[in-house]
């Protein structure tokens, strides 16, 4: 790894910071973030959840929509019974130049992480979250070998906030003739700072965490920061120590490793504010198309939606009207919160486990 740089400045009134992955700028307001608010509070989902339950279409032994679940006792998958790409789609040609269109080709897969369905990712055992990433990366390859498929989506929706009622702990894999648009951009940020640096983005970005204050938590394999660009208020950003572009490149140890920093980030989201934090999570891994992705910055990003307990970020005029996003937060000092909020989880204070 080159030298650490310098130490970034504070954060200063009216700012706007460069997103390297993205190549977009992000508004800061950290001043305007204590701004009155009197719209809509969410409220948080905070009630009892049962172990089992028998209207769960996840749940071990009950039905789905297509089938039955098995007795599952670990980590189990199951192609999705409604998937938005399937092997069937209709061969559709177009002779308009501008109204392109083709066949949405793939699969749809869903990964329960437990049979149990209160717990999530933060209650699962560093065992049971070390299967969760060693089956993406068997998924990963298996599904990246189809001819159909150009990328392997990766990504956990949790909570009522950004729209999952369902709180069985599980995540969706998505497969098929499409490049999402992130990954597309970041395929070609890696490119770029490769061409100009000669380094690879993902280590640049890394080398600045590591000499910032935003680092939450680290281990041999992996570093979480709230990054220096964050979107979001509690934006964490799990990245590697070396270069890697897909989750088929990670060892033994550095599949380890991940678990390990993902259980860390959800165990502190939840203690934050001591309820269960809503956030979509998303696995960054290069495409797979044939391409040379050998640049893309691999890493796995948590967006949380709120900014206090009780209340959402909502994406309106300036984010969904005008496409940029405003962060009405500082990442360093967001960074420290998640630091003082350190395991074991809270509901599992004064428990083995
Ligand atoms: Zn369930």
């Amino acid at each position: 790894m080159p030298e650490l740089p310098p130490a970034a400045p504070p954060i200063a009134t009216w700012e706007q910071r460069w997103h390297p992955l993205r190549e977009e700028w992000v508004l800061f307001t950290a001043h305007r973030g204590g701004r009155p608010w009197i719209g809509e509070m969410k409220r948080p989902d905070t009630g009892p959840v049962p172990p089992y339950d028998p209207t769960c279409a996840l749940c071990p032994g009950n039905a789905r929509l297509a089938g039955t679940n098995p007795a599952y006792t670990g980590v189990h998958w199951f192609t999705n019974d409604l998937p938005c790409f399937g092997a069937d789609a209709p061969q559709s040609a177009t002779d308009d130049d501008l109204y392109l269109r083709r066949p949405a080709t793939g699969t749809a897969e869903v990964v329960c992480y437990h049979p149990d369905h209160s717990r999530t990712m933060a209650g699962l055992k560093a065992a049971e979250v070390r299967a969760v990433v060693d089956l993406w990366s068997e998924r990963t390859s298996v599904l990246a070998a189809r001819p159909e498929v150009a990328q392997v989506l990766i990504f956990e929706n949790k909570g009522s906030a950004v729209g999952t009622s369902n709180p069985h702990p599980h995540c969706q894999i998505y497969a098929g003739g499409l490049v999402y648009a992130h990954f597309a951009r970041e395929v070609e940020s890696g490119r770029r700072h490769h061409a100009r640096t000669g380094d690879y983005l993902g280590q640049a970005i890394l080398a600045r965490e590591l000499a910032g204050p935003r680092v939450i938590a680290a281990n041999a394999g992996f570093v979480a920061c709230v990054p220096w660009f964050a979107r979001y208020a509690y934006e964490v950003f799990v990245l590697p120590r070396r270069q890697m572009s897909s989750l088929i490149e990670l060892s033994g140890d550095e599949r380890q490793g991940l678990a390990e920093m993902l259980r860390e980030v959800a165990i502190r989201y939840d203690n934050l504010w001591r309820m269960p934090m809503p956030y979509v999570m998303a696995v960054h891994q290069a495409p797979c198309d044939g391409g040379d992705y050998r640049t893309f910055p691999f890493h796995v990003e948590f967006h949380p939606p709120l900014r206090t307990p009780d209340t959402l970020k909502y994406l309106a005029g300036p984010e969904v009207g005008g496409g940029s996003m405003t962060n009405e937060s500082d990442p360093d000092e967001k960074a420290a919160e998640l630091r003082a909020a350190a395991g074991p989880h809270h509901a599992a204070r004064g428990e083995a486990r």
